[in-house]
């Protein structure tokens, strides 16, 4: 079989899950937008809900829709993008929550479904979703009147535990949720790892659970074995793949594999990026096509059947180092040809 295996495991969804909920007394939720971050957001959810995860959180009333059908009714799903236009509907049959941004938004929403449930997304100063402190001060006593189910905003800097806009958005979120007794939330996975101050009632980890950074303590969750198509012994000086890029210093063994940036190994990594053997790293060489990577196995005794190039030692924020970009990037484009294979249900 041709075919690349992306192996996912849940196990270690799980455990990372726990272990980002212990770190807090605040109600741990799961951010599961854009299919779980490319990992299937059936699967992780289902998984993360057997272990009791409650509330759960996408970017769209449709991702939202997905979402109900593989939980089935009970728990919540939040929506961050909001009300829409148009969303009553899913909203309504999904049975989601959304977390309005605006007043256009909260008008939308009371109009269309009256009596349905929302949250309140405050911009604490990202400015990028929220509403802001004076559309917050005219909005509020009505919004607080029908008990909204979150107030939550959202920290821009959360990477940087040291960076002074994280004090910042959270004074300015205590500032607008004063005397608020609907359940708030400001964290994600970085804000977690800042400590109690930022917790409030409920966090919503995304990047945690999948064994990204800025979790460092995360399990790894996610592993590619690309199998060899073909190996071919070159002379010095020859060169590999388009454009001539590399040339080979020494007689060499080329090892193709199957995989490229269709597969969201992104074209960037293409110098930086090992694969690996075991822990032995062998260099990828030439340019990455789109469905190809070739990768020096000179120094091997052996020829395997398969390279790894995600896994326990090139995790997926060294694959993201190695592109100039962040796991989050790596995990989301990963694409839809592997063959998936879930590991510890
Ligand atoms: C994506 C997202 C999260 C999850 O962030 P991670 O850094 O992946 O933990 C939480 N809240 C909001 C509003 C988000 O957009």
């Amino acid at each position: 079989m041709a075919v690349a295996h992306l192996t996912i495991d849940l196990a270690a969804v799980r455990a990372n899950w726990r272990t980002l909920a212990a770190q807090s007394t605040a109600e741990t939720g799961a951010v599961v937008k854009a299919d779980a971050y490319g990992l299937g957001a059936a699967q992780i959810a289902t998984t993360l809900a057997k272990e009791g995860a409650r509330k759960f959180f996408v970017a769209l009333a449709e991702e939202g829709a997905t979402l109900r059908t593989a939980l089935g009714p009970g728990p919540e799903i939040f929506v961050f993008s909001g009300h829409m236009p148009g969303d009553a509907p899913i909203i309504s049959a999904a049975d989601l929550t959304p977390l309005l941004n605006s007043v256009d938004q909260m008008l939308v929403h009371v109009e269309s479904l009256p009596h349905h449930g929302f949250g309140i997304q405050l911009d604490s100063g990202m400015n990028r979703l929220g509403m802001e402190p004076a559309e917050w001060s005219a909005l509020r006593s009505l919004a607080l009147a029908q008990a909204p189910a979150m107030i939550m905003s959202h920290l821009a800097c959360a990477d940087e535990p040291e960076h002074p806009m994280n004090r910042q958005q959270l004074e300015c979120f205590l500032k607008m949720t004063e005397g608020v007794t609907a359940p708030r939330s400001l964290s994600a996975t970085g804000g977690i790892l800042m400590g109690s101050d930022y917790h409030f009632d409920i966090t919503r980890p995304g990047v945690g659970l999948y064994g990204g950074l800025p979790f460092s303590d995360a399990l790894p969750v996610v592993q590619i074995d690309l199998p060899i198509i073909q190996v071919r012994d070159l002379l010095e000086g020859e060169t590999v793949g388009y454009g001539n890029s590399w040339r080979s210093r020494r007689p060499s063994r080329i090892a193709t594999v199957n995989a490229g940036y269709a597969d969201g190994i992104l074209r960037a990594a293409g110098g930086q990026m090992h694969l690996l053997v075991g822990t032995i790293p062998c260099p990828a060489v030439g340019r990455i096509s789109m469905d190809m990577i070739g990768v020096d196995i000179t120094d091997l005794e052996d020829t395997p059947d398969s390279l790894q190039i995600l896994g326990p030692t090139q995790d997926v924020d060294s694959l993201a180092n190695a592109a100039g970009t962040i796991g989050y990037e790596v995990l989301t484009s990963l694409g839809s040809r592997y063959n998936r294979r879930y590991i510890g249900a």
